[in-house]
């Protein structure tokens, strides 16, 4: 692929979807078969099932289960091909999406395009949190925060100093969403039993966990009654929840949070630190909405018409947590069904004829929230249905297993949480120095590419070679 603009042979249409996602994958899978072109574009080569990251952050499954090539997964739709790049640029006049595909630009025109690119952690402006406590959003998130959380147990085996044990098995999870219950929750059940026997100089059931978030409740969308059953079992398994309280720092020594009914500042020190207290939608909805004259909320969705396309721009839909509309919550359902309805829309018209104005508008059907607090224990709410303990349990397994894709993985996942029902132990604790490093070095890495402007391993090990070119001039 080179700079200049490519759409593929035949002359059919060309749609383009941003995303590998739930959203982006549930629309190029419904294009199966259709008289279209369908090039999908996403930075990893894998689609994540981001609701089980925290089972292998905590040991429970590996990250191939939850992620599977996305090539795989399309293998069989001969009009959809897939491209692993990172899209920069999308320019709606010209109908163009540029991606970097590692130091080499490919410029695709589309006729529709889906932007589906999900959304990122925010540390509302503290970016510099980030160094010391990671977001859960990534394959490669989830592994370091396992080598972490495994770090700590092992450096507080050998530390002489019992402060510093204290500090190395003090765990704070910032963020009581989701993610956070799940996460505490796991934490709780790794050190108290799967961890029991495992060490000599430690009691890993001393381990202090933290679960701090500044609203009134954990759990805050699935309402008080599920909020505090859940707040019950997590207490009853050991964390310790802090609530009404904003964390002012995150350093290398531990967590400063105030409580903000009081005006008490407290600092827990802590080795390993997770957040999960903030998501801001991918930089490119702003991008696509400056040019449409379309303002992003405050966390950056974009708002977008009953069709959930974008401005005057009947073509380009943008779905998942991308979009802001009608309050949706930023879950897997309102991906998936945006992702189909975009898809449907596109054939409608592509294929039939029918015009922009004829479309039904989206709308979305609820079908309930759920979480995970422990083995054993989920909270489920579906409209006015709430469910909690083991039959929300029972329930959010079968649903799970449902959603995730291909036939292995659920086959992997429903043979490891049966064996981790009956037994302490977990086997998906590999722990490698890559793990816990590697983000903070790409991170320095990029610092000094974008000093010295230049933009890719690839080229920078052509420039240390001596060739000295300049990627952003690179084309086939
Ligand atoms: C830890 C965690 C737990 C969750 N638990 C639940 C849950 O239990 N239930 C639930 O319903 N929802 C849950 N969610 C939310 C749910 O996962 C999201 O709402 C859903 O993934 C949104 O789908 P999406 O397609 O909009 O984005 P994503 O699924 O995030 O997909 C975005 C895709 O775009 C790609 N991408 C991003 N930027 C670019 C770019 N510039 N170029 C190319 N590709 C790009 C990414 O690599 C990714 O593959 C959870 C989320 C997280 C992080």
């Amino acid at each position: 692929m080179s700079s200049t603009p490519h759409r593929p042979a035949g002359g059919r249409h060309h749609v383009v979807i941003i995303g590998a996602g739930f959203g982006g994958l549930f629309a190029a899978k419904r294009f199966k078969d259709e008289n279209v072109s369908v090039t999908i574009v996403d930075r990893t080569n894998h689609h994540l099932f981001q609701p089980l990251l925290y089972q292998v952050a905590t040991g429970i499954l590996s990250e191939g289960e939850i992620a599977p090539a996305i090539r795989q997964i399309l293998a069989d739709q001969d009009n959809v091909r897939v491209v692993k790049g990172e899209v920069r640029n999308v320019d709606l006049k010209a109908q163009t999406v540029t991606a970097d595909l590692g130091g080499k630009d490919a410029v695709l025109e589309f006729d529709s395009l889906i932007m589906a690119a999900g959304a990122g952690q925010s540390y509302f402006g503290n970016e510099q949190f980030a160094e010391f406590a990671p977001g859960m959003k990534s394959v490669d998130d989830a592994l370091e925060i396992r080598a972490r959380l495994t770090g700590a147990f092992e450096r507080a085996e050998i530390t002489e100093d019992p402060a510093e044990r204290e500090r190395l098995l003090t765990f704070v999870v910032v963020g009581a969403g989701p993610t956070g219950v799940e996460l505490a929750g796991q934490l709780a059940e790794m050190s108290h039993r799967t961890l029991r026997d495992e060490f000599r100089e430690i009691d890993t059931e001393n381990t202090r966990i933290l679960l701090v978030d500044g609203g009134s409740q954990v759990l805050a969308p699935f309402g008080k009654r599920l909020g505090r059953k859940a707040a019950r079992r997590l207490e009853d398994l050991g964390v310790e929840i802090v609530l009404n309280s904003l964390v002012t720092d995150v350093n290398k020594q531990g967590v400063r949070f105030k409580n903000m009914k009081t005006g008490e500042e407290t600092f827990v020190p802590s080795y390993a630190k997770i957040w999960s207290a903030g998501v801001a939608a991918s930089p490119l909805g702003k991008h696509v909405a400056e040019q449409a004259g379309v303002e992003v909320d405050r966390a950056g969705r974009v708002p977008v018409n009953d069709d959930l396309t974008l401005g005057e721009y009947r073509n380009v839909f943008i779905i998942g947590d991308m979009m802001s509309k009608d309050r949706l919550p930023g879950v897997a359902q309102v991906a998936m069904q945006g992702g189909q309805y975009a898809a449907k829309t596109i054939i409608d018209e592509a294929t039939n004829g029918t015009s922009p104005e004829a479309r039904a508008p989206f709308s979305y059907f609820d079908k309930g929230s759920m979480a995970i607090v422990s083995r054993f224990s989920a909270v489920v709410k579906m409209n006015k249905a709430e469910v909690s303990g083991f039959v929300g349990w029972v329930m959010w397994l079968i649903l799970h297993l449902l959603y995730m894709v291909g036939f292995r993985n659920r086959a992997v996942a429903a043979f490891s949480w049966g064996l981790n029902s009956v037994s302490r132990r977990r086997w998906q604790l590999v722990a490698t120095r890559q793990q816990l490093h590697a983000r903070n070095a790409l991170r320095k890495l990029r610092e000094m590419e974008d000093k010295e402007g230049i933009r890719s391993i690839e080229v920078r090990d052509n420039l240390r070679f001596g060739e000295g070119r300049d990627t952003r001039a690179i084309s086939d």
